[in-house]
């Protein structure tokens, strides 16, 4: 049946949005676990997150994505705000904790100018820290379109921030958009992509997709959503995704430029799509 969802605001609490999600026919959903441009988190609230669990055992929901903050750079240059994004990602999985067993997805990181592999040895720093506790959440690695000094835009380097983890709850959040911007075709060799990730990185690490139709050509590098059949990545695209053997179970999150009732369009059209 698939597992359908987008992105909602966090401002109304976690029961609220279980309720939003149910009202646009979601059986997902993604969320951000503070303000996404800022740093700043909602004070915690655990009789809402009992609710909201015990709503999405009720409702049949498949698991959570959370995402975490743009602004969370695990890889920046300067050593405080280093250590500031580390102690966000500790305090988000923390968080996280409230809502059992869900996936937290962020970007990996820019490394601005440092190189990639000092950065991935900080990003893998990070995580062996926040991850150090035990809390019951899967951490998921997103993969980008390669922008700037992004890391995160080839499997080979997704791979390795795993490796240098060596943990098994972290795993990959397939971005549509930033893929096919990242110079992975996923149009005319959907199969070959995914075979590729499969050799570089393992399938059975590949936890969610967020799915966006992307404003660019393909190995633009340049990380711009678009409505689903209104991009570059076409409609016949998603109706591949949302019916592959190795994808179809995941969550799907819709990333694309929508309020709710867009939303609530997309969902509808995936789940005609799928068979
Ligand atoms: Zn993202
Ligand atoms: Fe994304
Ligand atoms: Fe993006």
């Amino acid at each position: 049946m698939g597992y359908f969802g987008c992105h909602l605001s966090a401002s109304g609490g976690n029961l609220a949005m279980v309720e939003t999600a149910l009202s646009i026919g979601a059986n997902t959903f993604a969320f951000f676990t503070r303000n996404p441009r800022g740093s700043r988190a909602k004070k915690e609230d655990p009789a809402d997150c009992a609710r909201a669990v015990q709503a999405l055992q009720a409702h049949n929901f498949g698991k959570l994505v959370a995402h975490g903050a743009y602004t969370m750079n695990l890889c920046t240059a300067d050593p405080e705000a280093r250590s500031f994004a580390a102690d966000v990602l500790c305090d988000d999985l923390r968080r996280m904790a409230a809502l059992p067993g869900n996936f937290y997805n962020f970007h990996p990181g820019s490394h601005v100018g440092q190189g990639v592999d000092a950065g991935i040895d900080y990003i893998a720093k990070a995580l062996r820290q926040a991850l150090a506790p035990g809390y019951p959440v899967t951490v998921l690695l997103e993969t980008m379109a390669g922008k700037g000094s992004e890391i995160g835009g080839k499997f080979e380097q997704i791979r390795a921030i795993i490796d240098a983890v060596g943990s098994n709850d972290v795993g990959v959040c397939l971005d549509t958009c930033h893929v096919y911007d990242g110079g992975y075709d996923i149009v005319k060799d959907l199969d070959g992509v995914l075979a590729e990730f499969d050799r570089i990185v393992g399938i059975s690490r590949l936890k969610a997709l967020h799915l966006n139709d992307s404003k660019n050509p393909f190995a633009s590098h340049k990380d711009r959503h678009e409505c689903l059949g209104e991009g570059s990545l076409g409609l016949e695209t998603f109706r591949h995704i949302v019916n592959h053997p190795l994808l179809k179970d995941k969550p799907m999150i819709l990333e694309t430029p929508n309020e709710l009732p867009g939303y609530q369009k997309e969902i509808a059209l995936l789940r005609s799509m799928a068979c």
